[in-house]
């Protein structure tokens, strides 16, 4: 790495089980008001406790205690940003992450074909660079670098950006942050593209995450920023994406003022089909000669007309959550009952939320399996179940296959099309629990 800029945080590599809950949580946790404006907070939903969805256990940890934290979402009354208290420092959260976004065909593809998009669209040539934010394994920076752009992944995650660097994709290893853009910028390090997927909502403080981004970006210069969009949560039950690691969970029309708050305007939008359902955003400096295109105005007022800016269309949903629980659990009983055999497929973090909150063990499920290989051999969080590779399937030839991270299910459907050779069936657990022949 040529950059010298000091690292803010000390090397870590801890397995999260070797801490206890009075060093992980943070005083501040405890505190009230919203995080974004300080406004009061008002409840929304409340999965109950939940290990950390990505604190995969080895076969020597599964007798020790195991730390669970709250699950518990509030919304506030004044920006309507739906979050997550700091239950857990991002420190403890990131540094060893294990997900690797290289081992999804559907997601590198959705990376390459951004590449090609913004190249085009933003006229990038020879001089410009991107810089990502929370670069991870460098999946997405590898397509810029064979396009012969200058690129400068930031990642926290020691494990991830030595991948990324495997792959030709600098890295710096730290934290993205006020702090961080000032150094950056003092060294003329300055972009014409700041990417920044699904990570707005994993910091805490966005304030001085968003400070920092007009600093790194070059007069001219696109941000654009990818994450779940609330309203596709509401309406289609995803409740399982609500993880520690997720502080926050975005509409449009909070982004909006969030992102106005530090003089960058959003001046298009687009829905993605990535993570069930999330937004695209394009910004720029607030002055910058972009126009405004009218599907920004078009899409919050859809989401006004879906109640996003009333409380009780927040306060409705957690009976909802409760009736899909109740569902899924009559689903399983009723299969275990006539003796059929169900494992599961995936081990995503949304599936930790699910497996956690519903009480699904490895009574109901035998294994799951992931195409990870980081993950094999190893116990998903809280309910323990073991984590195997896919090929485990052809050999136990289970009746039932649950696919855990759900938005991928035509992508595995179509992997695991050889379970119907012995009769075998897909079941879907969300929005609602439905069974594929
Ligand atoms: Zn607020």
């Amino acid at each position: 790495m040529a950059l010298e800029v000091p690292l803010a945080m000390p090397a870590a590599g801890r397995s999260s089980c070797a801490l206890s809950p009075a060093e992980t949580t943070r005083p501040e946790a405890r505190g009230t008001g919203c995080r974004f404006c300080g406004g009061a907070l008002h409840g929304f939903v409340d999965l109950g406790m939940s290990p950390l969805c990505e604190s995969f256990l080895a076969a020597d940890q599964l007798d020790a205690m195991e730390p669970f934290y709250p699950l518990k979402v509030m919304v506030c009354g004044d920006c309507f940003l739906a979050q997550l208290r700091e239950y857990v420092s991002p420190e403890h959260i990131f540094r060893d992450y294990a997900y690797f976004s290289a081992y999804s065909d559907a997601w590198l593809d959705h990376a390459r074909r951004y590449a090609e998009m913004t190249a085009q669209r933003f006229a990038l040539g020879p001089g410009s660079r991107i810089i990502e934010l929370a670069s991870n394994d460098g999946y997405l920076l590898q397509f810029f670098v064979a396009k012969g752009f200058e690129v400068l992944g930031i990642d926290p995650a020691e494990n991830v950006a030595k991948a990324a660097e495997e792959r030709g994709v600098r890295t710096l290893t730290r934290f993205f942050d006020l702090d961080t853009a000032r150094e950056l910028a003092a060294k003329g390090i300055t972009a014409d593209l700041v990417a920044a997927n699904n990570v707005l909502a994993q910091v805490p403080d966005i304030n001085r995450f968003l400070a920092g981004l007009p600093l790194i970006l070059r007069p001219n210069g696109v941000a654009t920023f990818e994450f779940p969009h609330l309203l596709r949560l509401l309406e289609e039950n995803q409740f399982d994406t609500i993880y520690h690691e997720h502080f926050s969970y975005f509409s449009l029309m909070t982004a909006e003022r969030l992102f106005a708050a530090h003089g960058l305007r959003v001046f298009d939008v687009e829905e993605l089909w990535t993570h069930g359902g999330s937004l695209r955003l394009y910004l720029c400096h607030e002055q910058a000669a972009r126009p405004t295109t009218p599907a920004v105005a078009r899409l919050i007022a859809r989401e006004r007309e879906a109640g996003l800016s009333d409380l009780a269309t927040y306060a409705a949903f957690e009976q909802r959550v409760r009736a899909t629980k109740q569902r899924l659990l009559e689903f399983l009983i009723d299969a275990k009952r006539a003796g059929k055999s169900i494992a599961g497929y995936g081990a995503p973090g949304k599936g930790n939320t699910l497996l956690n909150y519903c009480g699904i063990r490895s009574d109901f499920l035998d294994y799951t399996v992931d195409r990870n290989p980081h993950k094999h051999g190893k116990f998903l969080p809280g309910t323990h179940i073991p984590v195997l590779p896919p090929e485990r399937i052809a050999e136990t030839k289970p009746d039932y296959l649950l696919i855990l991270p759900w938005n991928l299910k035509d992508e595995i459907m179509r992997q695991m099309a050889s379970i119907r050779d012995w009769g075998g069936r897909f079941v879907v657990p969300i929005p609602e629990v439905r069974v594929y022949p």
